[in-house]
């Protein structure tokens, strides 16, 4: 900081300046960033490790700013929650994902058809119309509940256990399913975990990260297994007794795929098989992976 005249400070140096002022920047634009047309859904692949096969996407929201560029969630998801803008964003991108994967269940007709995991805000389970609004998006879009899976963070079920409870068992009666995004990241207890109806438990990618044996070495300076390695195997043990699937993110080379398939892990998605891609993007991805 600048020193000033009368012993006072500059309240800030100029990249701090800089970064405030476009931070509001950001947040004066992602008011008219759904009407402007300016968000877009990406999409992640989704893949089955028993055999291999592709079992659906996992929609991610991306903002093409006119100045800025392509913007990743991870800037602007925390304003929209504290605007409430998330609001109708996590339900146009529920809409446009839907929207997409009817298009893609009709090119791509599979014994079991694809899927979509769009991500929930906890901010969603505090509005009333929640089921409403996701009944009015599966008839939109004629996507069956059974074909959406919604993802949701530990800390929606500590902050209003009784209310989600609801929500969540009436969204099992609509098929739709429930997964524990980040899982082993929050501050839920395990023994929370049987009090609410959900379906899958997705282990946060910090755990995958450190899955393989380069970084084992580099985490004890021997081979042995290291205590993520314990914690993605007690989490895979504990989805299995209480009759859960176990997907993991953020898989990025073949040993920790090896390790996630020999503790029975059910799906995956990372880098390892794409990237989040557009919309051409991942069918392309969909064209030769399904050849
Ligand atoms: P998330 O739900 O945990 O999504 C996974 C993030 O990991 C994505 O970041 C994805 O691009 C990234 N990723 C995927 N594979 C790999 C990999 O192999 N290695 C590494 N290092 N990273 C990988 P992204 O797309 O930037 O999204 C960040 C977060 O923003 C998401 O984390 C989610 O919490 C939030 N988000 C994204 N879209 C939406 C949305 O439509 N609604 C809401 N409420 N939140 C969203
Ligand atoms: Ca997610
Ligand atoms: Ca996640
Ligand atoms: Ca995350």
């Amino acid at each position: 900081a600048k020193r000033q005249g009368c012993g006072g400070y500059a309240i800030f140096d100029e990249p701090m300046h800089q970064q405030a002022l476009q931070q509001l920047q950001i947040e004066t634009d992602l008011r008219h960033a759904l009407e402007r047309g300016e968000l877009c859904v990406y999409f992640q692949p989704i893949v089955a490790l028993d055999h291999q096969g592709v079992q659906g996407f996992e929609a991610l929201v991306r903002w093409q700013h006119p100045t800025l560029g392509l913007l990743s969630p991870a800037v602007f998801i925390p304003l929209a929650e504290d605007t409430g803008l998330i609001l109708e964003m996590d339900f146009w991108v529920l809409e446009t994902a839907c929207k997409q994967l009817q298009a893609w269940q009709a090119a791509f007709p599979l014994g079991q058809p694809l899927t979509m995991n769009v991500n929930l805000s906890g901010r969603q389970f505090t509005r009333p119309d929640l089921l409403d609004r996701v009944d009015q998006v599966l008839q939109n879009t004629g996507i069956p509940g059974s074909c959406v899976k919604l993802e949701i963070t530990e800390t929606v079920l500590i902050e209003n256990p009784q209310g989600v409870a609801v929500l969540l068992s009436e969204l099992q009666e609509r098929n739709i399913q429930v997964c524990l995004d980040d899982f082993g990241t929050g501050y839920s207890s395990l023994s929370y975990l049987n009090r609410f109806p959900v379906n899958q438990l997705k282990i946060d990618r910090s755990f995958v990260a450190l899955l393989d044996t380069h970084s084992r070495e580099s985490w004890e300076g021997q081979t042995r297994p290291s205590e993520q390695t314990e914690i993605v195997r007690a989490i895979a043990n504990l989805a299995a007794n209480l009759g859960l699937q176990v997907v993991a993110e953020g898989v990025e080379n073949q040993e920790q795929l090896q390790y996630l398939q020999s503790i029975h892990c059910d799906s995956a998605q990372g880098y390892y098989f794409a990237p989040p891609l557009d919309s051409d993007g991942a069918t392309e991805w969909l064209q030769q992976f399904l050849q």
